[in-house]
């Protein structure tokens, strides 16, 4: 690899985020030279990574970009472009997705299709992605399962007094909590000090498990990683007889290089790898590049009890999942989860007109879930860019009735174990951190962008490791699952085989 205007390696990998930096990992573990493009920077080590109001409400760490939705409207889109992608802002909750979610799943408003491989294909990948990123959690405790092979390579966190009575009044209400599969370093000589500022911070202390601190750096140290920041990758450029990708065009400070490789990874997210694959006109010959755009149906709920102070430190501990296959009438719901305690001044970035004491006096004495439903896929949702490069995504989402039955039973339960008060704020199409389905997997070219391992159908030396290649959303968090498909790809594909 050079650093001049020919710049080459063996694999040549665009985004360092939670499938570009563990693809990365893998390879390196494997000896093979690797180029990771990133278009942001790091992050520095600085007071504001702990500050609600530069993170909250000044979106310090967020792009200026603008996106559009199916009506045309801006809006700025939930992700942060910098190294470790939006891992260095998530809530590090790492759970595996269901066995179930891998099949076909007869919902109220729709079908959630198979995946071209099953969870028990994954199993392994996900304990070794699980060891990668430091999960914590506890064996046989969710009661919807999945069936796992391994202990949790850390114990479950250990939950806050608040938390563990709210877990007893939820079991009174007819619930099974459980503790939430978390990725942070709490370790004997782990460096987590269980700080109120986790869940859409960046970790001051990295002691969150993201894709930089336990991937990507790890990675480099090998000597096999190369990292170039403010690489933004404008196209995939193909050989003359179409079927390799040749170089990327990448535009940096220095204007646009050509970046040469063996093999070629787009990691850049559901979203933006779809951009670059459709700016190029390259590996799309199903049409469905860009197509089934997913991101969960979610809202938060913030469940208020006056009688109650909420002076807790680190809430995600716990979620419940009773209604994940039958919310009652034999169609699923999904999970209910403990997110980070929102304080007064974080509300402020949405609910703008309310005064920051009110604010205060009721997250002083509420705490806060995301209910999150699977959202089905569909050829209509999709991502598309117009004449003037810009990015729209057009989205109806499916399951919305589905979503409303789940907020009302998840209500009464939160009623039933002494909340007088649920103020619900229902995520918008900004809120689109869990994009996924854009560059969909599957066994048929003619329906699907990538095959099982996420290699291009049409490219012969082209993967898409990112969200963008699950098939559904599943109703739980994607992280765990895009890291293990990445670990799953380097050992049985060829992406790391040399001839
Ligand atoms: C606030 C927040 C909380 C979240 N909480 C959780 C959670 O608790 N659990 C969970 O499982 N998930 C969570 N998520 C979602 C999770 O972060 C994503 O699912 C995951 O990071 C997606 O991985 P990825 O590889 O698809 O993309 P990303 O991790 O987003 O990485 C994409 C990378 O590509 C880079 N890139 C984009 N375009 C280009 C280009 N043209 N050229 C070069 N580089 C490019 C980006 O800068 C970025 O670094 C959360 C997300 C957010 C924003």
């Amino acid at each position: 690899m050079t650093t001049s205007d020919h710049i080459e390696s063996d694999v040549v990998i665009v985004g360092s985020g939670m499938g570009g930096a563990t693809t990365a990992y893998a390879l390196a573990k494997k000896g093979v030279n690797v180029l990771v493009l990133e278009r942001g920077e790091r992050i520095p080590k600085e007071d504001q990574n702990w500050s609600p109001k530069a993170v909250f409400v000044e979106k310090r760490y967020k792009p200026d970009e603008i996106w559009l939705d199916k009506d045309n409207n801006e809006y700025g889109p939930g992700l942060h472009y910098v190294v470790g992608g939006n891992t260095k802002v998530y809530g590090a909750s790492l759970p595996r997705f269901k066995e179930a979610d891998f099949g076909v799943i007869q919902h109220e408003e729709g079908v959630s299709p198979a995946w071209p491989f099953t969870y028990k294909d994954l199993e392994p990948y996900y304990y070794q992605a699980e060891v990668l990123y430091k999960v914590h959690g506890t064996k046989g405790d969710d009661p919807m399962g999945p069936v796992r092979e391994k202990e949790f390579p850390y114990p479950a966190m250990p939950h806050e007094p608040y938390v563990a009575d709210l877990a007893e009044r939820l079991k009174k209400a007819g619930v099974r909590p459980y503790a939430n599969a978390m990725g942070v370093d709490l370790a004997t000589d782990g460096k987590c000090i269980r700080c109120k500022t986790c869940d859409g911070f960046v970790c001051k202390v990295d002691a969150k498990s993201d894709a930089e601190i336990n991937a990507l750096n790890p990675a480099i140290a090998t000597g096999k990683v190369k990292l170039m920041t403010g690489a933004k990758v404008e196209k995939v450029v193909l050989t003359p007889d179409g079927k390799s990708v040749d170089h990327l065009l990448v535009e940096t400070k220095d204007g646009v290089v050509k970046v040469f490789g063996k093999k070629f990874v787009l990691s850049a997210g559901g979203v933006n790898s779809a951009v670059i694959l459709l700016k190029s006109g390259v590996a799309n010959s199903s049409d469905m590049v860009g197509r089934n755009f997913m991101m969960h149906n979610n809202a938060h709920i913030a469940a208020f009890d006056i009688r109650r102070k909420n002076d807790i430190t680190f809430q995600k501990t716990m979620s419940f999942a009773d209604w994940y296959y039958d919310g009652g009438k034999g169609y699923p719901f999904g999970v209910v989860q403990l997110i980070g305690k929102v304080q007064g001044i974080m509300a402020k970035s949405w609910a703008t007109k309310v005064p920051l004491p009110l604010l205060n006096f009721v997250m002083n004495r509420s705490v806060e879930f995301v209910v999150m439903a699977e959202d089905l896929p569909s050829k209509d949702n999709r991502v598309t860019v117009d004449a003037q490069g810009r990015i729209k995504v057009t989205r109806n989402s499916i399951g919305m009735k589905t979503h409303a039955k789940f907020m009302k039973k998840t209500e009464a339960v939160l009623r039933k174990a002494g909340y007088q008060a649920i103020f619900v704020q229902p995520f918008d199409i900004s809120m689109n951190s869990h994009q996924c389905g854009t560059t969909v997997a599957g066994n048929d070219p003619r329906t699907s962008v990538v095959d099982q391992y996420c290699k291009t159908h049409d490219v012969n030396n082209l993967w898409l490791i990112d969200a963008g290649f699950m098939p559904s959303s599943a109703a739980m968090n994607p992280a765990l699952t895009i890291a293990a498909q990445a670990l799953r790809i380097v050992e049985e594909s060829d992406l790391a085989t040399f001839a």
